[in-house]
């Protein structure tokens, strides 16, 4: 919630700040605490002294703040003999106020990068740097340090983020609960007659009132659109009887939440009922199997086995699911060739789905948090037809 202005101690309601919908809960503060930043900037040095690193160099946005709490479109955190943080004369003002725990400094134009990189790093030999930044900008720090071995540590910095804090579990709690709250005034507006693009909007403004908006582009789908795994929705309207998708996220506190519904306008058909059966049964036993020392390929066989015993095989060729915080799609993932044993404190999207082509397609996707014996539901909408 915004703060009222100095300039008018006493502002009139108007229609545009009154929320559309209400949340059951308060809405935090937007930052995590200093202490939950020093856990992770300990496992960054561990990670550092474990790969026998001179320096580390964190550049892309999501892992400057995951590290910082500070979100802004430049900088640079790097951890040489002890971690500093760098951005442009843009940031600096919020860079100084957000960040206490590291020395702040001026100036990590892309333009400087590579002299003030060639500057400090004369005594490096191994830097640990994140192999998901463009090849452009590898080939920059290539030149300014040219005795250098860059070792990627993308995939370390992801298996830190795959385990949630506690302070992150409540955020993405919260993200979930919102997306509820937002599905279901959603639901309730949403008739025959309406076009998919009507409902996706609708749902942006209810995002944007309750929230930092889309976690990822919304799916509405009418109709045998729903066929589609990632349809965009357009013009086709949607009719009495037939199916609808919506596959809707909302960020909050930047944590994404992600939530798929199948339904029909009205009654449906023997038909669709027998494959959004399948469908439940998939995800559901999925969510019982999950636990942790279990591996991600393991739930993914699970739910495909039975929606290949029921002859639909063929008609779900997308992984089961898949980590999400941040960001929308993380690692680990349910997927076949995912061999990440489940902990505690992981998050990620059970979604199985069967899609018939030319005919329509049922998708129920629901966000679980591991526990330390099993797994929660943090989705609430209830997807029983
Ligand atoms: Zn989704
Ligand atoms: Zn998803």
């Amino acid at each position: 919630m915004k703060a009222p202005s100095r300039e008018s101690p006493e502002p009139r309601k108007s229609i545009s700040s009154t929320p559309l919908i209400s949340l059951p809960f308060s809405v935090p503060a937007r930052s995590l605490p200093v202490s939950e930043f020093a856990k992770r900037m300990k496992g960054l040095l561990a990670l550092k002294a474990r790969r026998k690193l001179d320096a580390l160099l964190v550049v892309t946005e999501v892992n400057r703040y995951y590290f910082t709490g500070l979100l802004a479109s430049n900088g640079a955190l790097l951890v040489a003999d002890g971690p500093a943080f760098y951005t442009d004369f843009r940031y600096l003002i919020m860079a100084r106020a957000c960040i206490s725990f590291m020395p702040v400094r001026n100036i990590w134009r892309a333009a400087d990068e590579q002299s003030a990189l060639a500057k400090m790093g004369k005594g490096w030999r191994r830097v640990g740097y994140e192999g998901t930044i463009d090849a452009r900008r590898l080939e920059a720090l290539r030149k300014a340090l040219p005795q250098v071995e860059w070792v990627d540590v993308s995939g370390a910095l992801a298996e830190m983020r795959s385990v949630k804090s506690p302070a992150e579990q409540r955020a993405l709690r919260r993200a979930v609960r919102a997306n509820d709250v937002a599905f279901s005034r959603v639901r309730e507006l949403v008739c025959a007659g309406m076009r998919e693009w009507d409902v996706r909007n609708i749902i942006r403004r209810e995002m944007d009132t309750i929230g930092q908006g889309e976690a990822f582009d919304t799916i509405v789908c009418a109709g045998k659109n729903s066929a589609e795994c990632h349809h965009h929705p357009d013009e086709t309207v949607i009719r009495d009887n037939r199916p609808v998708l919506i596959d809707m996220g909302v960020k909050l506190d930047y944590y994404c939440s992600d939530m798929t519904r199948s339904f029909c306008m009205g009654a449906p058909s023997p038909f669709y009922r027998e494959i959004y059966r399948v469908v439940l049964e998939a995800n559901r036993k999925a969510i019982r199997a999950i636990r942790p020392g279990r591996a991600c390929a393991d739930i993914d066989a699970i739910a495909r086995r039975h929606i290949e015993k029921a002859g639909y095989a063929k008609y779900f060729d997308h992984s089961l699911g898949h980590s999400l915080g941040l960001e929308v799609h993380e690692a680990p993932s349910f997927a076949l060739t995912c061999k990440t044993i489940l902990k505690p404190g992981m998050a990620l999207t059970v979604e199985p789905g069967i899609y018939l082509p030319g005919r329509f397609g049922i998708r129920i996707e629901d966000v679980i948090l591991v526990t330390s014996n099993g797994c929660e539901v943090l989705s609430a909408t209830p997807a029983e037809a």
